[in-house]
């Protein structure tokens, strides 16, 4: 059983980090897990502590979410995201959106108030201004460093190298609150020079995010296309809900991800006790989490 009283894990990608992105991922992430201990500590929710501890690394252009995200084949940001109660199954999420800040705020305003799980585009933005989310301008998730790496691409053939780490990346969390509760959350900008319209694993739920009470919260980030093909947040819930411990059922799944897909890719996750774990078959992977004692371990 889980000493904690509550539990929370959070990510930043799992990517080529440079040596030179290593203290500012590590900023990030202990930023996120303030944030979702701040709530957790207050007795909040675990949707409350995921939802804002994936807000932050949203705001943090260190990451490919929200602010400073890749920008896609046509120059511009389209952003999705995720985030599920494992108590109620309830699930909200955005795809391809353009003019949102914090997507992780507009999919948890699906979550509660939907009939949906999840909404794309321009119904996703209409969703957002008729619930009161404020739209930004698309150039205001566009930071200089990503549209240099764009013109690059479009000068010649787009090569990842051009970018910040290869690709920078995607950011999730999931936590267990002091009732119990589990929830998970993922956000993303995708994949460098996407087409238009492309949407990863990341918003799709059992594929870039899970989390079912009986089993675990789970959130994925690596190569969407093989990500979808594996389901894998599902596959590492499954693994928890059979009785795998949490370190087994992290890096079993990454194992059936580069067999079956010869890909790359990480997650992190907790078992339903709270108990985290995180594997990756990339060079690194950003992330972090609340030891028992209070402290937080965090891992570039
Ligand atoms: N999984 C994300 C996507 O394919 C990218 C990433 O995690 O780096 O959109």
């Amino acid at each position: 059983m889980n000493p904690r009283p509550f539990s929370l894990i959070v990510h930043g990608g799992a990517w080529d980090i440079p040596d030179s992105a290593v203290a500012d991922c590590r900023a990030g992430i202990r930023c996120a897990l303030e944030a979702g201990r701040d709530v957790l500590a207050k007795n909040g929710s675990a949707l409350d502590a995921v939802q804002a501890a994936v807000a932050v690394l949203e705001d943090d252009i260190t990451f490919d979410a929200g602010t400073g995200s890749h920008l896609n084949r046509d120059g511009r940001v389209q952003l999705d995201a995720i985030i599920m109660d494992g108590t109620t199954l309830k699930t909200g999420a955005v795809a391809a959106v353009e003019r949102i800040r914090n997507p992780i705020h507009l999919a948890r305003k699906i979550l509660d108030s939907s009939a949906h799980i999840m909404l794309a585009a321009a119904g996703a933005e209409l969703f957002a201004q008729e619930n009161g989310i404020p739209l930004c301008s698309p150039e205001d998730l566009i930071i200089e460093r990503e549209r240099a790496a764009w013109r690059r691409c479009r000068e010649g053939k787009h090569n990842s190298h051009f970018h910040f780490g290869d690709k920078h990346g995607t950011v999730g969390a999931a936590a267990l609150d002091s009732s119990g509760r589990l929830a998970a959350a993922t956000s993303t900008g995708g994949t460098c020079c996407k087409f238009p319209g492309r949407v990863g694993d990341s918003p799709l739920i059992g594929c870039g995010c899970y989390a079912d009470a009986e089993a675990g919260a789970v959130s994925c980030t690596g190569h969407g296309e093989a990500i979808m093909k594996i389901v894998m947040a599902k596959s590492a819930a499954d693994l928890l809900r059979n009785g795998a411990d949490p370190s087994s059922a992290a890096a079993e799944s990454i194992q059936l991800l580069a067999r079956r897909t010869q890909s790359t890719a990480g997650l992190i996750l907790l078992d339903r006790h709270g108990v985290p774990a995180a594997s990756f078959n990339t060079p690194r992977m950003a992330y972090g989490f609340l030891q028992p004692d209070g402290s937080f371990l965090i891992t570039v």
